[in-house]
């Protein structure tokens, strides 16, 4: 009975974004863009839910400190030198208590920061608050609407007196924003740290154009990011997503993953682990081959459409999952994505007069057919993980710290080691960021006592 009751006041509530959302009870609806806040010390300029949550956002941000070992290494190790002094940071990312423990660490090093989120759920608006109680300029919380989310990354850049000299970015929609609106803030800027696939990619297009006018680190590619970040990340989160938005068992589900890359790799071993039949799809002859190595049925889509429990997207292309297969989808699927942009499930294509949308949970819709078939459509076919669940601090302090020392040696580098094209972080500086690890020792990664 207590856990019957303990999980229907859950899902009550606002928020599944993070366990400690579940304590927020604010229930003002007003928008943070017709609030007037200030921090403690009179400063005004961020735009948060509510800046009364900053206590309860400090203790969410110290309990990241403690998994994110070689963020705090790093702080310690440039006390007195200031790598990134003068840097001006603009950055667009999911704003968490990581993050945070991230901004502060650039901070420590020299750097001066205004953000913006890259993701309309994924805020945790403690944690924001947190940040702009501290001195941050932030411009961000969970639920923006599309009109928010522009406003929000415009505010990060259009300021009197605060022009960028860096941007860090998710996604690639605020180095967008930048070309579009303000080319000329180029000339200023030193270089672009990307942290996603998508971004990465349309990074590679602006290149190929010969648009590309700063430096770029693709940091998606860093071994350290590939390997951690998306397959071990996804591997402790897909779970947990699913569980809080459908509690739904796992044990003999069939499961069909969309993309066996490190993503998928993450969400298909998870799965498999908890019992399900899982089958994967992929376009790559050597991502399959694997899938067929690890014991997965390799499967197209149209086969196993109309017997899968539950539908995954991860392969961070368009349309993977469109009309005509959700129409042929059985009664009570779940659909998620858990690839970087929300265009993989076509869920614009659900938006007809003919389907009904109920809203049963937050983050949790049924899309109904005529016929009384429903399919159950989480975070509107956006990131499952980030908007939906937790993700292990652990892994994303290896990805900070990695975006940490693309920036610094992106700022750092003299004229002309880098030109106007996209680069990887150098191996040697991967190797840094997993040796700033303090629960790994140096001597047991490196034969080389150089590195
Ligand atoms: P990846 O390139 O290693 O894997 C993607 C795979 O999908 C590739 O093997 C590709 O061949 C396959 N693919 C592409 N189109 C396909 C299609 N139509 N059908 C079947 N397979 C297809 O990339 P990744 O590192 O696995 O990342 C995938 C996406 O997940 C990216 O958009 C990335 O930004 C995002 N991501 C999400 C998280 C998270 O926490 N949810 C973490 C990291 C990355």
């Amino acid at each position: 009975l207590l856990s019957l009751s303990r999980s229907i006041s859950q899902s009550s509530t606002d928020s599944y974004s993070s366990a400690a959302s579940y304590t927020d009870s604010s229930d003002d609806e007003t928008s943070p863009r017709d609030k007037q806040q200030k921090n403690s010390k009179g400063n005004a300029d961020f735009c948060i839910k509510n800046i009364k949550q900053a206590d309860f956002g400090r203790r969410e941000i110290e309990i990241a400190e403690q998994e994110m070992p070689a963020l705090m290494a790093l702080r310690k190790r440039a006390q007195g030198e200031k790598p990134l002094a003068g840097a001006k940071i603009v950055g667009c990312t999911h704003i968490t208590a990581q993050t945070a423990v991230l901004m502060e660490t650039l901070s420590a090093l020299g750097a001066q920061c205004r953000w913006a989120a890259c993701n309309i759920y994924s805020t945790q608006n403690e944690v924001a608050a947190a940040l702009a109680e501290g001195g941050f300029s932030v411009f961000a919380w969970k639920g923006e609407s599309e009109d928010d989310f522009w406003w929000c990354i415009d505010r990060c850049v259009n300021v009197e007196g605060w022009q960028p000299n860096m941007i860090l970015d998710d996604g690639g929609d605020l180095t967008h924003w930048i070309y579009k609106k303000y080319p000329n803030m180029f000339k200023k800027i030193k270089g672009i740290v990307e942290e996603s696939v998508t971004g990465v990619h349309r990074l590679y297009q602006l290149s190929k154009a010969g648009k590309l006018c700063v430096p770029a680190m693709n940091v998606n590619d860093s071994v350290t990011k590939q390997k951690f970040d998306n397959l071990y990340c996804c591997r402790e989160s897909i779970l947990d997503g699913l569980k809080r938005t459908t509690d739904v068992m796992f044990g003999g589900k069939q499961v069909v993953v969309c993309g066996y890359g490190e993503v998928g790799k993450g969400c298909s071993a998870a799965l498999k682990a908890m019992g399900s039949i899982v089958y994967v799809t992929e376009i790559d002859p050597i991502c399959a081959l694997q899938a067929c190595m690890d014991g997965f049925r390799l499967v197209k889509l149209n086969e196993v459409i109309r017997q899968v429990d539950i539908v995954i997207t991860c392969t961070g292309n368009k349309n993977v999952v469109v009309r005509e297969y959700m129409d042929r989808m059985k009664n009570g699927c779940i659909v998620c994505n858990m690839g970087h942009s929300n265009t993989e499930i076509d869920v614009a294509s659900l938006r007809t007069p003919e389907l009904t949308w109920e809203r049963v949970r937050s983050q949790v819709d049924h899309v109904i057919w005529p016929d009384g078939k429903r399919i159950v459509l989480l975070a509107e076919g956006r990131l499952l993980n980030l908007s939906c669940s937790t993700v292990p601090t652990f892994v994303l302090s290896i990805t900070a710290t990695t975006q940490a020392l693309a920036l610094i040696e992106l700022y750092n580098a003299p004229e002309g080691r880098y030109k106007q094209d996209v680069y990887l972080l150098p191996k040697k500086m991967g190797m840094i960021a997993l040796c700033c690890l303090s629960s790994i020792k140096r001597s047991v990664l490196c034969n080389k006592p150089s590195i």
